[in-house]
């Protein structure tokens, strides 16, 4: 599976949307999770794909899972500094709560290296409830990954790019009814996956899915046997 991240750049902004799996994961568990030893910094793909790095104002978290977020912040000799100096950080509050009650089933998630320091610096602002964090950039409330897992639109001149982050993890989950085993409401994964996948369909959405290693961009169209399905776009 990849870790998916996305740039927009609006007329004001640039915007990261998420930020990956990051470097503090001990080794074992680098292994456990099939991840090369050595991971490239974020900003470092970035840059090398020709866009500034230091230009990005404005980082969005869909939710705190370790594979999303770890790349917020970078761990060196003076501790742990912000990956994106210049942004501001945006996710979830009821998430960021949620992450430090540290549950059996999800506890392991969590890094809180990854987002409390940008808390107390006061570089993440935690929302409630559906936001647009610059104009024409939301992030809406989206649970059945996990309670507070929030998908992220970016919308101009008519057209909209949205990322499902884990609600629709690859383009194979866009079948409603397949929903992955981590998810801890799974039932209301299938009622979102439908909300949004059809708004997708309707609104020939341009679509982003958190693991998908195939499709960068997707289309998303009506089935008559699965539903939806996604088409590269
Ligand atoms: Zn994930």
């Amino acid at each position: 599976m990849a870790f998916n991240c996305y740039l927009v750049r609006a007329a004001e902004h640039t915007v990261l949307i998420e930020t990956g799996p990051g470097d503090k994961m001990e080794p074992r568990a680098r292994e456990r999770a099939a991840l090369p030893p050595e991971v490239e910094p974020l900003p470092d793909v970035i840059a090398h794909y020709g866009y500034d790095p230091d230009a990005i104002d404005i980082v969005v978290n869909s939710h705190l899972h370790w594979d999303h977020c770890s790349g917020n912040t970078v761990l060196d000799g003076a501790g742990v500094r912000p990956a994106f100096p210049k942004a501001r950080y945006f996710a979830s509050k009821n998430e960021w709560e949620h992450a430090h009650e540290r549950l059996w089933r999800d506890g392991v998630s969590y890094i809180d290296a990854n987002y409390d320091p940008l808390v107390e610096s006061g570089q993440m602002t935690l929302i409630e409830g559906d936001t647009e964090v610059v104009p024409g950039i939301s992030m809406w409330h989206a649970p059945g990954h996990n309670r507070d897992m929030m998908v992220v639109t970016a919308s101009s001149a008519g057209e909209t790019f949205c990322f499902f982050s884990d609600l629709v993890p690859t383009s194979v989950h866009v079948q409603p009814t397949w929903v992955a085993a981590f998810d801890l409401f799974p039932l209301t994964t299938i009622e979102q996956k439908t909300k949004w996948l059809g708004a997708a369909a309707a609104g020939n959405w341009l679509c982003g899915f958190g693991h998908e290693a195939e499709m960068d961009f997707a289309a998303i169209t009506r089935d008559p046997k699965t539903q939806f399905k996604a088409e590269v776009r």
